[in-house]
């Protein structure tokens, strides 16, 4: 898969959470956007080459903002609706969008912590996983079999005792860390990555990535912290 650092009406997502399209339109002369919820749609300049970073640097901007609203909304409701079956205390969500992130837990705050870029390129099944996931760990603080188990039943409405593989949820868990096409918009959504992709104000052609390298890694600072994270190396 190449990439080189330009988004522009070439890209698209269309799952079944969100459905974000970017358009050219004439007689315009900035970023325009109409949205609802799970929907958006972005209007380019005709004019505007978007190899240009000012111009990829303004539509950064404009998407992380309305990602934000969109991931708000499908995040907190479908935390709420996983923490309510097995009254996990989970209270409320943030959104916080580094790259090398996708989710983290503080159960002392009760507070679950998701990367707003993950709605831009994960169906609902990938977010629930997640979800799952992070809710999780309220209970298990690790990544033992009793955790998977409980992360499955969780995943699948089951009861908390019922029998289970754990099939579903790594092959979940695999399908997530191989989406690319999110850990490009990551790194692409990081300010100074986004950067590297440009000189001169113009774009570099097709500076080669190698992507990505999963792993779960315990936060030092925060004790019993674990980040659903990945590595991308230039
Ligand atoms: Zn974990």
């Amino acid at each position: 898969m190449t990439f080189y650092g330009v988004v522009d009406e070439r890209f698209k997502s269309e799952t079944d959470l969100f459905q974000l399209h970017i358009h050219r339109k004439e007689h315009i002369n900035k970023l325009e956007k109409e949205r609802c919820k799970g929907k958006l749609d972005i209007f380019i300049p005709r004019n505007w080459k978007m190899e240009r970073y000012k111009y990829q640097e303004q539509l950064r901007r404009m998407l992380l903002s309305e990602i934000r609203w969109q991931a708000n909304i499908i995040f907190s409701q479908r935390t709420m609706f996983y923490a309510k079956q097995y009254n996990i205390a989970c209270e409320r969500i943030e959104l916080e969008a580094r790259y090398r992130y996708l989710g983290k837990y503080f159960s002392e705050k009760k507070l679950v912590k998701y990367n707003p870029w993950i709605i831009c390129a994960a169906p609902k099944r990938h977010v629930d996983y997640l979800v799952c996931h992070e809710l999780s760990h309220f209970i298990h603080n690790d990544h033992s079999p009793a955790f998977w188990e409980m992360a499955e039943r969780l995943y699948l409405g089951l009861d908390l005792k019922a029998p289970t593989s754990g099939h579903t949820i790594h092959q979940l868990r695999n399908e997530l860390v191989q989406n690319k096409v999110l850990f490009l918009l990551m790194y692409w959504g990081r300010p100074s990555y986004l950067k590297s992709f440009f000189w001169n104000g113009l774009v570099k052609h097709k500076t080669p990535l190698i992507i990505p390298d999963y792993m779960e890694s315990t936060d030092k600072r925060v004790k019993s912290g674990y980040y659903t994270t990945f590595a991308i190396r230039v």
